[in-house]
């Protein structure tokens, strides 16, 4: 019965179509076996089931009766733009520039951290000491102007499709992302037209801490006046995804990059799609299973 139900849903293919933590219980054909599991029997109805599942679990956690779906804050590098690949590897350069050592592959688990504090820490375990506040700066420069070095990044493939149908439903999609770089908030308007509210987008000049503080997030409900069982958010980094749990949100990871799963599952993830197309391509199940269930208390 392990059949994986659309391999073309799969994008990068470096996991199967949804993972979940589970109860450890049977339903049909599905066992749900307790933390983690992979559900490769993606059958339609066992999707709805398992997002049933992740729902009742955060329900449970969180204490709301249930969730109320009004607006779908989503994360900007990796999750609406494949510019990871470019961040990733213009820190490698530059920090290689300074006999730093931070690996391409690395450089996607500190994803959504400052760039001070990514450099510190890799300069604490080198150095056993703090970088300079001028070395970090002078590092930091020389890493944006190499990002900004490459062609522009694209639109992540399903990114444009899941926006339309979120709209569609009459939800609010709102942006919610650690970046600066002013050249890439001014993308958004020109690659997801008319879908953004510039007074509804959180970027670095919003906020003190950052992700994986829940920050960020807090700021995204406050600004679309909703509470936090009234939203979902969408990260693809660990420490984004950890930001959107502590802010109290159902949270769901795009493994869009080359990290493994898992690490999204132990930030907290309340679901898990290898792509922001199989995100799109299980949005209709997903926002039918959030209105599907209720908390009994
Ligand atoms: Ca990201």
């Amino acid at each position: 019965n392990c059949i994986l139900k659309d391999t073309n849903s799969l994008g990068n293919n470096k996991a199967p179509a949804c993972e979940s933590r589970g109860f450890v219980h049977k339903k049909g054909d599905v066992h749900f076996d307790t933390p983690p599991f992979l559900l490769y029997l993606c059958s339609h109805k066992t999707i709805g089931i398992m997002f049933q599942e992740a729902i009742a679990r955060y329900l449970q956690s969180s204490g709301y009766s249930q969730i109320q779906l009004k607006s779908v804050l989503f994360d900007m590098d990796g999750v609406l733009f494949n510019s990871m690949p470019y961040h990733a590897d213009a820190w490698h350069k530059v920090m290689e520039r300074h006999d730093l050592h931070l690996s391409r592959e690395e450089a996607y688990l500190h994803e959504g951290r400052t760039g001070a504090a990514t450099i510190n820490i890799v300069y604490q375990r080198q150095y056993g000491k703090d970088a300079t506040p001028e070395m970090i700066k002078s590092i930091y420069a020389e890493k944006s102007a190499e990002f900004n070095s490459n062609p522009e990044p694209e639109r992540m493939p399903g990114a444009w499709e899941v926006l339309q149908k979120i709209k569609a439903d009459g939800l609010v999609p709102m942006v919610v992302t650690g970046s600066g770089q002013h050249s890439l908030l001014d993308r958004l308007s020109h690659n997801f037209p008319g879908m953004f509210h510039r007074e509804l987008m959180v970027t670095a000049f919003d906020v003190k801490y950052g992700k994986p503080h829940p920050e960020p997030y807090l700021m995204a409900l406050q600004k679309g006046g909703v509470k936090p069982n009234e939203a979902i958010v969408v990260e693809n980094a660990p420490m984004g995804v950890q930001a959107g749990v502590a802010a109290g949100i159902f949270t769901i990871a795009v493994n869009t990059g080359p990290i493994n799963g898992q690490v999204l599952l132990d930030a907290g993830a309340n679901v898990l799609f290898p792509s922001m197309q199989a995100f799109c391509d299980n949005w209709e199940k997903l926002h039918e299973a959030f209105g599907q269930i209720n908390r009994t208390l």
